[in-house]
């Protein structure tokens, strides 16, 4: 069994800021990189929202960057999940998938969340040449281009209004007859002239020889009057929501209906003493790297003064 004063497990903006801070304040953290090391910015391409970066810079390259920033200052990053969390008593027992024991005095969750796709092999083929599930991350390469957004909640309204600002043209496709966003979205959305809604309709491929270049979508699905329909776009935006990963601390801790880790109001700090949250995993809303290296950063401090007053 191995002892740490800080565990971190995840390893997007929010896991590494923590660990910078939780190193820089001698803690000497543990931290758990997770399936994707980097989280879901090592899936963009360029990261221009970034402060600091006047040029922009690959989310690739981000990432190895903020690693190697909290390497420096003593944080011993893994490559690997935790599987499985014991968190009945201090100190906190976290089982790693090689079965290694970690025994932590506090454990900082940041282990963000994934965008859901419609399960397409298409969406994988074009990934990163036309298909995202982040507008506000990829829209600007879309100027005076048509793109098309999938979902009918308040993200896939507000990823259409966004693009529409840059875009020539929005497809907004939305399965149901109807969408689901607040009424507010929803008048701005038929209210701006470069957005087209195709109420019921459903993706079923994408097709381009150099990235996307249309969709191909079924109009009624499984109704009489079923009808293929194709459309041209340059752009794929998936916005039918995220979901957090959180699954091994839904035992222990409280989520919202969808699975985003509950904390207390105005802080990083979760129920049980001792444990904090930071970034998408508990942030249906903002879902920005640089919100998340801000909660990061809250955490680990949380974690420190923590351990201060024991
Ligand atoms: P939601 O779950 O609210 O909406 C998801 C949308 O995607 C629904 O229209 C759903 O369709 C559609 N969808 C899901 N799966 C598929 C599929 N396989 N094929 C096609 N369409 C699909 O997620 P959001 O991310 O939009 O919102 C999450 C939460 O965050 C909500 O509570 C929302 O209100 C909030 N939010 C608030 C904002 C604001 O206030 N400015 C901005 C963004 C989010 P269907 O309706 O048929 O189920």
């Amino acid at each position: 069994m191995e002892h740490t004063k800080c565990l971190i497990i995840g390893s997007g903006p929010a896991g590494y800021t923590a660990a910078i801070y939780a190193s820089r304040a001698n803690l000497s953290p543990i931290e758990y990189s997770g399936m994707q090391p980097g989280g879901q910015l090592t899936q963009t391409t360029e990261v221009e929202n970034f402060p600091g970066y006047p040029q922009g810079v690959d989310g690739n390259q981000m990432m190895m960057d903020l690693r190697e920033q909290a390497e420096r200052f003593g944080a011993d990053i893994r490559d690997g999940s935790i599987v499985k969390v014991d968190f009945s008593k201090a100190p906190y027992i976290c089982t790693a998938e090689d079965g290694t024991d970690i025994e932590a005095d506090t454990v900082i969750i940041a282990t963000g969340a994934s965008a859901k796709y419609l399960g397409l092999d298409d969406e994988r083929k074009y990934n990163g040449q036309g298909v995202s599930a982040c507008a506000t991350c990829d829209g600007f390469f879309y100027r005076k281009k048509t793109v098309a957004v999938v979902g009918g909640g308040d993200t896939a309204c507000e990823d259409a209004l966004y693009l529409s600002g840059l875009a020539k043209k929005v497809y907004l496709i939305v399965r149901k007859p109807f969408l689901r966003a607040s009424k507010v979205m929803q008048q701005r959305v038929m209210e701006r002239e470069n957005i087209e809604i195709l109420f019921e309709h459903n993706t079923i491929g994408l097709f381009g020889e150099n990235g996307v270049e249309g969709a191909h979508l079924v109009k009624r699905k499984g109704e009489a009057d079923e009808k293929l329909v194709d459309i041209a776009i340059d752009g794929f935006f998936l916005a039918i929501g995220h979901q957090p990963n959180t699954e091994i601390f839904k035992e222990w801790l409280d989520t919202d209906e969808v699975g985003y880790l509950k904390k207390i109001d105005g802080t990083p700090k979760t129920k049980i003493p001792g444990i904090f949250v930071a970034g998408d995993c508990a942030d249906p809303v903002y879902r920005q790297a640089i919100s998340a290296a801000g909660s990061g950063c809250q955490a680990a401090i949380e974690a420190e003064r923590f351990l201060m007053n024991q």
